[in-house]
């Protein structure tokens, strides 16, 4: 198999068959981010590709989920992931779901028809890291879209049937603005469909801009208590049917919770987490931190 630069899935994708679709990411410009600081987007090339997917073939056959690697594989063009995704067909003759990271901006030159076309191929499990839906948190964090950007691409992905799960990250908006951005983002997301909702927790890495604009003052972390009671909001105001995870390593106290049948035990159970564990020993787990996730 071939993968170069940094190879990163989602928690929830370790049943899944990887293969490398792109590297890098197109963007590179959030604040918070240094995952692929030093990589470049490239696609994988398709003579690459299919090797893979032949070794793939040979060990698991009956592969039925793979996850397309790399930031933003969606950002390729219809034509591109078409390609690939009847590549996947050729080769993984059982593969019902071909799951892939996207951003908002990769769904913007899509039309309804193409997404429903990909959606007949298998494309379908799409991780989009919008972090929130407050556009002042959307623009701290240097996203590059706002909450109606969110609604206008999810309603595409809506229309097409194609399945997609939403990041959220507690702390992005800073000191204070944890309600604001809970209770905005909780109203927006309420509007889509997140077949279920990804919580990770801010964590400041040096080479980032968010840590640098904290050294001179521009931006106050939140505590860690206080990240607590954003998670608390958000579900409280969330009005969809959804399952919640709360369980990547960025996350002091993991947590499941399918909303909004658990919201009040997973609410009981963060307050008990708020009442009995200490500042510090939580600031000092996430200084333990090595990487984002
Ligand atoms: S958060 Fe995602 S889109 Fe933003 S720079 Fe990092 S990899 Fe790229």
């Amino acid at each position: 198999m071939h993968f170069t630069g940094r190879t990163w899935r989602p928690p929830y994708e370790a049943h899944s068959v990887i293969i490398q679709a792109t590297s890098g990411c197109t963007y590179k410009k959030c604040r918070f981010c240094n995952l692929y600081e030093d990589e470049d987007f490239h696609m994988s090339p398709l003579s690459v590709f299919e090797k893979d997917l032949a070794e793939i073939k040979q060990f698991q056959p009956y592969t039925r989920r793979i996850f397309w690697t790399g930031a933003n594989p969606f950002a390729m063009s219809y034509e591109n992931l078409k390609l690939r995704a009847l590549m996947v067909r050729d080769y993984l003759i059982k593969c019902q779901t071909i799951a892939m990271f996207a951003s908002i901006r990769d769904i913007q030159d899509k039309e309804v028809w193409q997404l429903q076309k990909l959606r007949a191929m298998g494309i379908n499990g799409l991780t989009i890291g919008t972090e929130s839906g407050d556009n002042d948190t959307l623009e701290l964090a240097g996203k590059g879209y706002t909450a109606s950007d969110i609604v206008e691409q999810c309603q595409k992905l809506d229309a097409a049937g194609i399945e997609y799960y939403f990041v959220y990250m507690t702390g992005l908006a800073g000191r204070g603005n944890g309600p604001r951005n809970a209770v905005n983002s909780a109203k927006l997301f309420s509007r889509l469909n997140p077949y279920f909702i990804s919580i990770d927790s801010l964590t400041l890495f040096p080479d980032t801009e968010l840590y640098r604009m904290k050294q001179e003052g521009r931006f106050i972390p939140a505590g860690e208590k206080e990240r607590l009671k954003e998670l608390q909001i958000l579900m409280e105001n969330l009005q969809i049917r959804t399952h919640l995870f709360a369980n990547s390593s960025s996350n002091f106290h993991p947590l499941e919770a399918y909303l909004p049948k658990e919201r009040d035990s997973a609410v009981q159970e963060i307050q008990y987490v708020i009442d009995t564990e200490q500042e510090e020993t939580m600031a000092q787990y996430r200084n333990n931190l090595k990487s984002l996730g």
